[in-house]
């Protein structure tokens, strides 16, 4: 698990190999300047003071005790101010490589989410998803530069330390380091619970965040129902979850370094004993035992770091799994290769014994045959919760049934490339999305190339462009945030403009009039009969009264196609349709 989970993450540094070695020579040089921190010390020590050892260097002899001094004092500067420069250095090179990272990480997490089937983005929580790409990615920076760099650090100063200080006293060593594998072991029994909590706390702030997100976009409702106290309570008791969460998880967390810092203590308190004993028996220098003690606190330093950061490490590492997670969904919906030749599709569909089901063993469509002409302008009607939208859904491949097949011009729609497919159908979609962009750019959202005069065009089909000539900027006037400032009707002409532009050889028309009075649904009728004139057209319609033009309507009910023909064929007979359009037309009659 561990093994997979690094060889991904190192997939990721890849590409910053050559920074990465930076990083390690400068932590090389680092632990280098460390080790020599406590030398100047020492050498005042044992050799400068009054009754020292002189210096062991040919060119040093011969000076004063002042002039020594004096020459230690500028070397100690020396090397802090070249320690501090480096770390400088170190921590930019380090943080600019954990931040690309995170950028690459990111942008491969988004364009992945983006490809996985609506079936996928049905099941999954908004927020949680909002919550690995914003947060979770970040973990991955953490767990490269904030644990990794330590650790080989710690490493690097590990057989620094341990090449001096063999020399200098091989048993002193031996204690000095023995204390590494109490700190491991330590390390491993708290390992397992502070990782399920560090799970457990991502999982509770991904709840907090999907309640909002929820709730943001349900607000109208929440306070159309005055439920703002009950929501405001649900909330509180999610945000209070994932606090009882970090609270454990941080609480482990002390309880470990409390444990890391006795086992050093007691380390540090062994050795200093034993080499003091040494210096009374007069084996060792008080200057070698300065250094020894200084170098045990610079070990455990890197060491107890690390266990400080160890919980921050786990939950990286749940982070960074969590995106994993999503990267390593196969995209359910596979690319076909074939491309519709560049004049487009001629636009005969079929749907050939298809089923389908949302969810195993609750069949949405039954054995579904249908074929629609190149051209012919079809009706789908039926009750709600039919399947009418999920019928024309299997068509742009939103979902893949799963018998049957749905062909275009005799090809099965997963043969071709999604981008081909999908450039040959223009939809007009319930409810009606509006981007908080310009009026002009949310029209020319598929065909950003399109000039100005075709935006304007297709406005104007859409009976659109009289209102946006109206706001200040025309069409360069931004609407906003998910349309709010229009109505629903006009961010339905919004979607149709959007449709029209796209000027593609199949329309599908999901209920394109149903939030406009009777008077516009007649203009955007008969700019919809201009624009349907020789595309395959698929309309879902409740409104009864838009089908009559249609070359064929069909009725479904159930999941089944139960009725087919044109309006004068199927009103004719006493069929399902008739009955349904005489009810309709009652209703109407006594509005
Ligand atoms: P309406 O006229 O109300 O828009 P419809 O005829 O278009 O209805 P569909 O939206 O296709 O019907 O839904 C058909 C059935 O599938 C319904 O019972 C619905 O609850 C179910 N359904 C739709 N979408 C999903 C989904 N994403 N996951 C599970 N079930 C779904």
């Amino acid at each position: 698990m561990i093994i997979i989970l690094a060889r991904k993450t190192l997939r990721y540094l890849l590409p910053y190999r050559f920074l990465f070695l930076v990083a390690i020579a400068q932590v090389i040089l680092l632990n280098a300047l460390e080790l020599l921190k406590p030398w100047p010390l020492k050498l005042i020590i044992d050799n400068v003071q009054v009754g020292g050892q002189p210096l062991p260097w040919e060119f040093l002899k011969g000076l004063s005790r002042e002039t020594l001094l004096l020459i230690i004092c500028i070397g100690l500067v020396l090397i802090y101010l070249l320690w501090g420069g480096l770390s400088v250095l170190h921590n930019y090179t380090t943080i600019s490589i954990g931040q690309r990272m995170v950028n690459d990480l990111r942008g491969d997490l988004y364009s992945h989410l983006q490809r996985l089937s609506l079936a996928f983005h049905n099941r999954q929580q908004v927020g949680d998803l909002l919550y690995r790409i914003a947060t979770d990615t970040y973990a991955i920076q953490s767990l490269t530069m904030n644990t990794a760099i330590p650790i080989l650090s710690a490493v690097v100063f590990l057989v620094g330390m341990f090449v001096i200080m063999v020399q200098l006293d091989p048993l002193l060593t031996f204690l000095a380091l023995s204390v590494c594998p109490a700190l491991f072991i330590t390390l491993s029994l708290l390992n397992r619970p502070i990782n399920r909590a560090a799970t457990q706390s991502h999982q509770q702030e991904s709840v907090v965040y999907s309640l909002v997100q929820r709730n943001i976009s349900a607000m109208r409702i929440i306070q159309a129902f005055t439920k703002e106290d009950e929501e405001h309570k649900k909330f509180m008791a999610a945000s209070r979850e994932s606090l009882a969460a970090r609270l454990r998880l941080y609480n482990l967390q002390s309880l470990y370094s409390g444990a890391v810092s006795l086992v050093s203590a007691v380390g540090t308190a062994l050795v200093v004993w034993v080499a003091a004993n040494q210096v009374l028996a007069g084996d060792l220098t008080v200057g070698e035992l300065v250094l020894f003690t200084s170098y045990l606190a610079s070990l455990y330093d890197p060491i107890n770091s690390i266990s400080q950061t160890y919980g921050m490490t786990q939950w990286a590492q749940v982070g960074v799994m969590r995106v994993f997670e999503i990267l390593d969904i196969e995209r359910d919906l596979p690319e076909g290769t074939k491309t519709f030749p560049a004049v487009g599709a001629r636009g005969e569909i079929v749907w050939d014994n298809v089923s389908f089901d949302y969810l195993p063993d609750q069949p949405t469509l039954k054995q579904i045959n249908l074929r629609v002409r190149m051209g012919q302008k079809v009706a789908i009607v039926g009750p709600t919760g039919a399947g009418k939208s999920t019928l024309v859904s299997l068509l742009p491949r939103f979902y893949d049934p799963q018998v049957g097949r749905v062909t275009i011009d005799g090809i099965d729609v997963r043969e071709f490339q999604l981008k081909s497919l999908r450039r040959q159908i223009g939809m007009v979609l319930q409810p009606p999305i509006v981007f908080p962009l310009s009026f002009r750019e949310n029209i020319a959202y598929g065909r950003p190339d399109a000039t100005l005069s075709e935006v304007v065009t297709a406005a104007r089909l859409a009976r659109i462009h009289d209102l946006i000539i109206s706001t200040p900027q025309g069409y360069d006037t931004a609407v906003g945030e998910r349309g709010a400032t229009l109505s629903e009707g006009e961010r339905q002409r919004l979607t149709i403009a959007r449709a029209i532009l796209l000027d593609a050889p199949i329309l599908i028309l999901d209920e394109p009039t149903s939030s406009v009075d009777a008077e516009t649904e007649a203009l955007i009728m008969e700019g919809l009969d201009r624009l349907t004139v020789g595309r395959t057209t698929l309309i879902i319609a409740h409104r009864l009264s838009t089908v009559r033009q249609a070359d064929s309507i069909v009725v479904l009910r159930a999941g089944q196609i139960v009725e087919q023909g044109t309006f004068a064929e199927l009103m004719s007979r006493r069929s399902e349709f008739a009955a349904l359009y005489r009810t309709q037309f009652s209703l109407q009659g006594e509005k």
